[in-house]
């Protein structure tokens, strides 16, 4: 799996979250040809470079692409929120440096700075509710609720806490959660993206239907934004509240809405 030929020029960026908004497993089949065949027209027609900018580790992204029957690869990958992936001729992906380099540096000193704070909302956690504590590579500090009822009441803890520290962030995926710095999240690692190829906000789109994708369906990041019909309901409010586009399809249809909302349909 190659990626589309590279544009002329470079004219536009398109953003999607993976699961949930992009790929649905219930659908048959996961992603909607009608999506394919919408980035091909936007990769001829306005040189536009698209990518996938999700909490997946890059190994789950791949493995995801290939779940999905995509005909081709994106042209970017922004995996855990924050690592920035580019396809090579061999198949392969590698990293954008200097940005992953920094982000990694920068965060194993940073968790060292939020310890005990992350301490003391893994104590509450472990004392009131039954979700489990993640610390493995890659993801210093996260954990996994039971239900969405539960991470709400955790919510609730890990915003008082954080209070101790201004740059302590976090990402939260329905019943997921990980901790990191604010500075790094979907938002700011597609500006990075946009920046890598000579654009900005104002040729950038955006779409993702949950609450790690709050940054990104900003205009700071994307001018135009927007989330999928099946999006959880804050993201919804948001989306709209920012004068972006909430649409009435479902998952990749609502890509394709939101796509020839923003760039025009077929002619
Ligand atoms: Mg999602």
């Amino acid at each position: 799996m190659q990626p589309l030929d590279p544009p002329a020029k470079p004219g536009a960026i398109l953003s999607f979250d993976f699961d949930g908004t992009l790929h649905h497993p219930a659908d048959e089949p996961p992603v909607s040809p009608r999506l394919f065949r919408t980035l091909e027209r936007l990769r001829r027609d306005e040189g536009a470079l698209w990518g996938i900018n999700t909490g997946r580790s890059i190994a789950h992204v791949i493995e995801g692409l290939v779940e999905s029957g995509f005909p081709f690869t994106p042209d970017w990958v922004v995996a855990r929120e924050r690592e920035i992936w580019l396809p090579q001729p061999n198949g392969r992906w590698s990293p954008l440096q200097p940005w992953n380099q920094s982000c990694e540096d920068e965060l194993k000193s940073f968790f060292i700075e939020v310890r005990s704070i992350l301490d003391l909302i893994r104590r509450d956690v472990e004392e009131h509710t039954g979700a489990t504590w993640i610390e493995q590579p890659g993801d210093p500090a996260g954990l996994v609720a039971r239900t969405e009822e539960e991470m709400a009441w955790i919510m609730q803890r890990v915003e008082s806490h954080a209070n101790g520290n201004p740059f302590l962030g976090w990402q939260r995926n329905s019943i997921w959660l990980r901790f990191g710095h604010k500075k790094y999240q979907k938002g700011s690692s597609l500006a990075e993206v946009a920046r890598h190829f000579g654009l900005d906000a104002s040729s950038t789109f955006a779409i993702g239907d949950s609450h790690n994708d709050f940054e990104m369906l900003s205009p700071g990041a994307a001018a135009m934004f927007a989330c999928p019909g099946n999006a959880v309901a804050d993201i919804r409010e948001h989306v709209l509240a920012g004068g972006g586009h909430a649409c009435t399809a479902t998952h990749s249809l609502g890509c394709v809405e939101a796509l020839e909302k923003f760039f025009g349909g077929p002619v």
